[in-house]
């Protein structure tokens, strides 16, 4: 691999490749930008490109680029994570933290573990793995690298632990700090770092990546509309094997009655248990409550993407702007049983939802009182007699 692998982030690119020309690399960067767009792996690239014992360059429109040359002992060592100066920081360590307090294996499952959800990233990792080994000197003397991941999940005490690194970097110490967005970030943090900014991915290159991966072109359409950009996010998604889950959705959405909206919700609600329990096979340590939550915010984002398609479809914007091209013909049928307005207000009303579920209230009987309101909006199918229509 090499820093030119990362795709579509010129700008972040030329930015880093500027610092290493000048030789005024910072000590601390923030990389920020939506989830999935190869944050890290630029991270990673870069540390390799920092660290490498045989820098190469070349020439390229005009100025001269460097990259690791992908051989040597510490290009090998940080690939295979055994780089004694390139350290990896992330919020699950606390478990590895807390089992080394209790001596104890990190697999065992134990209450206190259990109750650790490591939902954020907590101030004795910061401690443990960034401040602690960011004192000692460099194994091979070129420096240490630190790769902080999801630091807006750093709380602020946190944060404020690593200020101390932040304002007193022993010399070669480079921080990047990997961020998906800047909000909650202390501003003592941001005024001490070089923030590079990564932009979503180009549609054509996430189709090209999930058709790689096999996905059929509609469904790569899709998947690729729906994660706006996010290469790690299409994939994941995919990879659930959700996408029947959103056809048959829509389905629903199309068509919907009052009659069908008990059953819909009692289908619906079946989907968030299900998947917890294959989540927790993939993923031991996540919690019931997260994976539910997961669930719940996909669907609700199907079903608030459908509206906005209906909304676009009024507006006139070409079908090829909609996040479901796959189902065209179906959308086309329900814009024509629903006026711009009310898929305006639908769309509120799903946002509204999402947020009275990750507030734990009964996802069930929000889930009824939106498709009851959903179902209301929809005028009836031609040749079906409005009670209403009168009224109007
Ligand atoms: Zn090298």
């Amino acid at each position: 691999m090499s820093i030119f692998s990362v795709v579509a982030q010129d700008k972040a690119i030329v930015k880093l490749q500027q610092a290493v020309r000048s030789e005024r690399i910072p000590h601390a960067y923030i990389f920020h930008g939506p989830v999935g767009v190869g944050k890290e792996l630029c991270a990673r690239e870069f540390a390799k490109l920092r660290l490498c014992e045989n820098r190469r360059s070349a020439r390229r429109d005009g100025h001269d680029y460097y990259d690791c040359c992908d051989a040597c002992p510490s290009c090998r060592q940080i690939e295979a994570d055994t780089h004694p100066d390139f350290h990896l920081v992330y919020r699950e360590q606390i478990r590895e933290l807390r089992s080394q307090q209790l001596d104890q294996p990190a697999d065992v499952a134990s209450p206190s573990r259990k109750t650790h959800q490591a939902t954020v990233l907590s101030v004795d990792v910061i401690r443990e793995k960034l401040n602690q080994p960011a004192r000692l000197t460099s194994t091979y003397g070129r420096g240490r690298v630190f790769v902080v991941r999801e630091i807006h999940l750093a709380n602020p005490s946190a944060q404020n632990a690593l200020l101390k690194t932040l304002e007193e970097p022993p010399d070669g110490t480079v921080l990047i700090l990997l961020a998906d967005k800047l909000e909650g970030l202390l501003p003592t943090v941001l005024s001490r770092c070089q923030l590079v900014m990564f932009g979503p991915l180009p549609e054509d290159f996430l189709l090209d990546r999930l058709g790689q991966a096999g996905y059929e072109p509609a469904e790569s359409t899709f998947w690729a509309r729906f994660a706006q950009g996010s290469l790690g996010r299409a994939l994941w998604l995919a990879a659930q094997q959700w996408y029947s889950i959103k056809v048959d959705l829509l389905a629903d959405l199309a068509g919907l009655t009052a009659g069908d909206v008990v059953d819909l919700a009692e289908r619906l609600m079946a989907l968030p248990k299900a998947y917890a329990a294959q989540a927790r096979k993939d993923e031991p340590t996540i919690s019931d409550t997260v994976s539910k939550q997961r669930m719940y915010s996909f669907l609700l984002a199907v079903t608030s993407a459908f509206y906005r398609d209906i909304m676009l479809y009024h507006s006139g914007a070409e079908a090829s702007a909609w996040i479901n091209t796959d189902q065209r013909s179906l959308l086309s049928k329900a814009a024509a049983r629903m006026d711009i307005l009310s898929a305006s207000r639908a769309v509120s009303l799903v946002s509204r939802s999402e947020y009275l579920i990750l507030s734990n209230v009964n996802a069930n009987l929000v889930l009824e009182d939106l498709f009851g309101d959903l179902a209301g909006m929809n005028s009836p199918p031609v040749g079906v007699k409005s009670s209403s229509a009168g009224v109007r």
